[in-house]
């Protein structure tokens, strides 16, 4: 399985009935505003709902019920046609997904929501959800590297070292790999990585440090068919 480019400059990727899809810039795509729906209807037209959630850079991870009103930045279904949507700029967006016993989340995970162990808490709510889980796949969406997320001191207090690199007197923070330690800790069969970094691949990905705040987003979401 792989990470594919379709002609429409949206990347998807592809696991028997289980779909990722995540934007670049070619959508301007705007939170708070509907300008996603006729991205997702132009590749899904049968779709039966969006579901988008207020993200708060917290752990809260919500199971779709119904078309309700979610707070949080973890969403996940076991409910075919129903899409879950997150944004991010700079943020990773994270797909986990397994088969065995069908389900899709949706994850923004950036400083503040990995510190907060939004990853595990998914993980663990996702495996109270739903029994005889045997597998669980990720994949990583586009968000900042390494090499470009400088942050500043206060984050010593924060992470832990061995995530922190200082160079040339300023301190980066490297959130691809606590998110890759936490997946191998929570037993996560197969992680495929987009490899993409919202700074490097600027051309390609909103950033919202590179690009002086901006209000345009990647948009991901995926759907069991
Ligand atoms: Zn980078």
């Amino acid at each position: 399985m792989q990470i594919i480019k379709t002609n429409n400059d949206i990347y998807y990727f592809k696991d028997d009935f289980i779909e990722f899809y995540f934007t670049t810039k070619k959508y301007k795509i705007i939170k708070n505003s509907e300008n996603y729906i006729p991205v997702i209807k132009s590749l899904i037209p049968d779709y039966k709902h969006i579901i988008i959630t207020k993200q708060i850079h917290s752990s809260i991870t919500n199971r779709i019920k119904g078309q309700g009103f979610y707070i949080g930045d973890a969403i996940f279904t076991s409910e075919k046609g129903i899409i879950p949507v997150i944004f991010t700029a700079d943020c990773f967006p994270v797909f986990l997904y397994s088969k065995n016993v069908p389900f899709i989340v949706l994850l923004h995970a950036g400083w503040r929501g990995i510190l907060k162990n939004i990853l595990p808490i998914a993980i663990k709510s996702i495996k109270n959800n739903y029994n005889d889980i045997n597998e669980i796949n990720a994949v990583i969406g586009p968000g900042i590297c390494k090499d470009c997320y400088q942050v500043g001191i206060e984050m010593l207090n924060k992470f832990n070292n061995k995530y922190l690199n200082m160079s040339n007197d300023k301190l980066y923070l490297d959130l691809k790999s606590v998110l890759i330690h936490q997946m191998e800790d929570n037993s996560i069969s197969k992680i495929t990585d987009s490899g993409f970094c919202t700074v490097h691949n600027n051309e390609s990905f909103f950033s919202y440090r590179k690009e002086n705040r901006t209000a345009n987003r990647i948009l991901s979401f995926g759907i069991i068919h």
